[in-house]
């Protein structure tokens, strides 16, 4: 895969597909705009290298037909004052007048496109809608990690038409890099931390780092079900009866893999699923009726500390409690405090996942991590072993 470090810029019209894929309020307004700032790097390099960045996104689900309320046009200011110079709306990419418009556009310009999923060829990866696309460019650039598991025809059929010529951004570029130093080049002891709600929702991943991982820390409410597949009882906690088999099988892999598996040894449990609850903490196994286990107890904690310090790779994905109430983030805060004294000490992390990244905020230790995966969907595909469309487009290039 090329980095858009070894394009050409000067004098290219360069088509860069971005993720402003942003939430909005019932104005259209835009309410974060972290996605647009993310990709500032990668606007900046062109129009200062001289090249005329031709900016491209999808904005939610229009179902292939024009729709206001999913026009890029209520995003344009936002865009604006994000990346700090006047963007140009270029409207629809099949318009009659959009070459003419780009023609206008001088070294250094920047501008953006109508949302591409008003057209039902986008999601399809429809080969002739990207060669209209292609027909701008001179380059193209994918920088929207967050779409990069789709093959649409912006994200995978394009780069395919721009043989030699098809470059990652900055923020698709570190992102793959990131995921690639923990997954493939990764130093030993490497530990995963994947806590949260559900089983189910990270059946894959877990089965993916059966081949990876030296030491799986287990925490949340899946670990419940974990616990149940060992034979305790969960008394009120989160648990998936369906995935009992699951456990059993990431617990007897774990032992033939020579995996060090550890769960909780303690648990802190609230009579009901409210900050005001009553609570116990216990080291019993068994959680009793009427409780539910809400958060990593201390000796837990102290646990998952030791190894995360022992640590050299860490990846995290999913809190150990419900950090979102005070009383039971403790878990969540010891975890994400080791994780940064461990990267301190010269482990490297990588958090992702969007619990684990709003704990590390919270806790105010954004900062003290290695790498910040912002990828969701298209995170938790590549942590499950899948190849991604776009990607694969880009590394065949
Ligand atoms: P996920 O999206 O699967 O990573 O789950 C994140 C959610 O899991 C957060 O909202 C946490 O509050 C929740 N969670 C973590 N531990 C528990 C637990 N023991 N019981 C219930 N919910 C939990």
């Amino acid at each position: 895969m090329k980095s858009i470090d070894q394009a050409l810029l000067a004098g290219k019209k360069v088509l860069v597909r971005v993720d402003y894929n942003v939430p909005q309020n019932e104005q259209l307004q835009v309410t974060s705009v972290t996605r647009i700032k993310r990709t500032a790097d990668t606007v900046n390099k062109i129009t200062k290298d001289g090249g005329i960045a031709i900016l491209m996104s999808h904005l939610g689900r229009p179902k292939g037909e024009v729709n206001d309320t999913f026009s890029l046009k209520h995003i344009i200011s936002a865009v604006c004052e994000t990346l700090g110079k006047p963007v140009t709306f270029l409207g629809d990419v099949l318009d009659a007048k959009v070459e003419e418009k780009i023609n206008q556009l001088k070294p250094g310009d920047v501008a953006l496109l109508e949302n591409l999923r008003f057209h039902k060829e986008e999601e399809k990866g429809d080969f002739e809608f990207a060669k209209a696309i292609a027909k701008l460019g001179d380059l193209y650039v994918n920088d929207a990690f967050g779409t990069a598991h789709r093959e649409h025809a912006s994200t995978a059929t394009i780069a395919r038409l721009f043989p030699g010529k098809a470059y990652a951004g900055y923020l698709l570029y570190s992102e793959v890099k990131s995921l690639k130093k923990v997954l493939e080049e990764k130093k030993s002891p490497f530990t995963a931390i994947i806590g949260g709600a559900k089983v189910s929702t990270k059946i894959n991943i877990l089965k993916n780092l059966m081949e990876k991982v030296d030491n799986l820390i287990v925490g949340g409410g899946m670990s419940y079900t974990f616990a149940a597949a060992l034979g305790f009882s969960y008394g009120d906690s989160l648990f998936e009866e369906e995935m009992v088999p699951v456990a059993k099988e990431i617990i007897e892999q774990a032992k033939i893999k020579g995996i060090n598996l550890y769960l909780p040894i303690d648990r802190i449990c609230g009579d009901k699923f409210a900050e005001d609850a009553n609570v116990i903490v216990t080291e019993d196994p068994n959680v009793p009726d009427g409780w539910m286990g809400m958060d990593a107890g201390f000796k837990t904690r102290e646990l998952f500390k030791k190894i995360i310090l022992d640590s050299k790779t860490i990846l995290w994905n999913g809190p150990v409690g419900v950090f979102e109430m005070d009383k039971f983030s403790g878990g969540t805060k010891a975890v994400a405090e080791a994780v940064a004294e461990s990267t301190k000490n010269g482990a490297y992390s990588l958090i992702g996942g969007g619990d684990s990244i709003a704990a590390l905020g919270k806790f105010g230790l954004s900062k003290e991590v290695s790498y910040i995966s912002t990828g969701g969907g298209a995170m938790l595909e590549y942590l499950e072993g899948i190849e991604l469309p776009g990607i694969k487009a880009l590394e065949e290039n």
